[in-house]
């Protein structure tokens, strides 16, 4: 599981040089960051599309406050919420923790739900 983790986190840190290369050829201007942290939006996570999606449901329906950022997103696996989140199973859920843990953030998750 490191390993994984840690090639994650370098082909994170490639896609992000290879943005940048490309923002300079067409003159965009892109989310830019170092690393990814708490502010950043949650595309910077490069999650499935699954994943917004459900937040966005669950959002619409009145089921909890909008996650806007990665920060929201940490909070809402440490408080155990997003396993509740209708269309995260137990494979969006991992997806999540994992794209989480290679950007840097220590996870808190209750030994139940763990898998
Ligand atoms: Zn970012």
């Amino acid at each position: 599981m490191a390993d994984v983790v840690t090639v994650l986190a370098m082909a994170g840190r490639l896609m992000a040089t290879a943005d940048e290369a490309a923002a300079l050829d067409d003159g965009a201007v892109p989310h830019r960051h170092e690393r990814i942290g708490p502010d950043c939006p949650l595309d910077c996570l490069d999650l499935s599309p699954a994943v917004p999606n459900a937040l966005e449901w669950r959002f619409k329906h009145g089921k909890g406050q909008k996650i806007r950022t990665v920060g929201d997103l940490v909070l809402l696996v440490d408080s155990g919420e997003l396993r509740r989140v209708r269309m995260i199973g137990p494979r969006r859920h991992g997806e999540v923790c994992t794209a989480l843990i290679a950007a840097g953030f220590s996870l808190y998750i209750s030994p139940s739900l763990r898998r």
